[in-house]
């Protein structure tokens, strides 16, 4: 092997560098923001450098976005928000960055706060979600590396306009994985309201067992389908670089050994379930089309409408109708329902169906597992749990790790504690 040049020994000197994000609960008030300073110090004094990347103030983002609809509701013909919606949401991150940088200073660090323009995270110009492209990260790695503490502002970045854009709603998670993968940094620990990612929302089952390891791929899946513990932008991300995250708690003492949950390569886990973990997802919609003529070209004609409105479809369902010709139903998110709603209207008669049914009254559950791939029976064990609690299917979609049903919203987390324990995920230690 050739000696060690200059150049590799600079890199094996360089202290390892770490991403922290804390969410907005971790940052509730100064109190809470001076928890995580001491949860900064504990790696600072390790000799890491350090990027932190804060959420808003518990609430915060939902206070600011009400402002915005209060003075200028959004158009639900729009796909993206007002630019001026972000330059009023993106302002919460930006005080608890410089709260927080404060506070490291008050206690001998140096640090400082950078908002998403200043770092600069540039973003594509889709205002209210959107998407990281790149981070050019000299300016902070050779902040950190010197032995600054770069407070981070989550969330937000800076659009080709070259106004702020905001990340959707959980972004912060996505800034600090995003940071991660531009610095190389060695891990992303994401600190939150709970020690780790469960097998089920810890709010909606007691029953629920946190996980001490999770593939990119179940975890994916969970995000994307209602947990929202880690936004599902910074699980694309995290996957495609490989950072490893961990979810820990920011509730536990700061210098408490901890061990969290591991986002990681599938094989990197030893102990594989069939199924890992059961979700809610409350931010759905449907639509049936009754009466569709039963022709080639009709569901192109419909779902290709859908796609150029930008409405991503889910969960799709054809049968014969009672009437005429055939009913056509599927999903989409809540939040989507009056664009599709509007965009269908416009095209009744070209599409030619008789009547449109809208139904925001539902909910999907998943059941997700990398054990899926290998075993039978899944989907039978989830209907026939659900049968037996006369929940009723409304629509069903698949993946090769996940089996997700459209339910009445009413019954959504019963149907959660059924399947928990159908699967055999319920805690050991409880009575059954
Ligand atoms: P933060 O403000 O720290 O970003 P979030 O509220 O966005 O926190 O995410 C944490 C919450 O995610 C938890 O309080 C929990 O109720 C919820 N959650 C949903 N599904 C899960 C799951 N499978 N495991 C852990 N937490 C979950
Ligand atoms: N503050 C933003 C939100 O509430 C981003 C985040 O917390 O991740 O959605
Ligand atoms: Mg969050």
């Amino acid at each position: 092997m050739a000696p060690e040049g200059p150049v590799e020994k600079a890199a094996n000197e360089r202290m390892a560098r770490i991403v922290m994000k804390f969410g907005g609960t971790s940052v509730a008030d100064v109190e809470r923001m001076r928890r995580v300073a001491a949860f900064v110090k504990c790696e600072a004094d390790a000799g890491h450098s350090v990027v932190v990347t804060v959420s808003a103030m518990a609430g915060e983002t939902n206070r600011l976005v009400a402002l915005c609809d209060e003075a200028g509701p959004p158009d639900p013909a729009l796909d993206v928000r007002n630019v001026e919606y972000d330059a009023v949401v993106a302002s919460g991150e930006q005080v608890t960055s410089g709260l927080v940088a404060l506070i490291l200073q008050k206690m001998g660090y140096r640090a400082r706060s950078w908002h998403g323009w200043q770092a600069p995270v540039q973003t594509d110009a889709a205002h209210g979600k959107a998407r990281i492209l790149d981070i050019p990260s000299e300016k902070i790695g050779e902040a950190i590396d010197n032995g600054e503490i770069a407070v981070v502002a989550g969330f937000q970045g800076i659009a080709p306009d070259g106004r702020i854009s905001t990340l959707g709603r959980g972004g912060s998670d996505t800034t600090a994985v995003a940071f991660a993968a531009a610095l190389g940094a060695e891990r992303c620990d994401i600190y939150t309201d709970v020690d780790g990612v469960y097998t089920t929302d810890p709010r909606i089952s007691k029953q629920a067992r946190k996980l001490d390891r999770v593939s990119y791929e179940e975890m994916l899946e969970m995000a994307s389908l209602g947990a929202k513990v880690l936004q599902t932008r910074s699980v694309e991300l995290a996957m495609a670089y490989k950072v490893p995250v961990r979810v820990l708690s920011s509730f536990e003492p700061p210098d408490a050994p901890r061990a969290g949950t591991l986002i990681c390569d599938e094989d990197d886990i030893m102990e594989k379930h069939i199924v890992s973990a059961v979700t809610l997802s409350k931010d759905e919609a449907k639509i049936s089309l009754l009466s569709v003529p039963d022709e080639p070209g009709r569901a192109a004609m419909i779902f290709g409408l859908l796609a150029d409105a930008g409405i991503n479809v889910d969960m799709i369902v054809q049968s014969p109708s009672r009437q005429a010709g055939a009913n056509i139903s599927f999903t989409m998110a809540e939040t989507e329902l009056a664009r599709a709603v509007e965009t269908l209207t416009l095209n009744k008669d070209a599409i030619g169906y008789v009547q449109m049914q809208s139904d925001k009254n539902v909910v999907k559950v998943s059941v997700i597992g990398v054990g899926m791939r290998s075993h039978t029976g899944v989907a039978s064990t989830m209907f026939k749990a659900l049968g037996e609690r006369a929940i009723n299917i409304q629509n069903i979609s698949t993946s090769e790790i996940k089996i997700s049903v459209l339910i009445a919203a009413d019954y959504g987390e019963l149907a959660v504690r059924t399947l928990h324990q159908a699967y055999g995920l319920d805690r050991a230690d409880s009575a059954a």
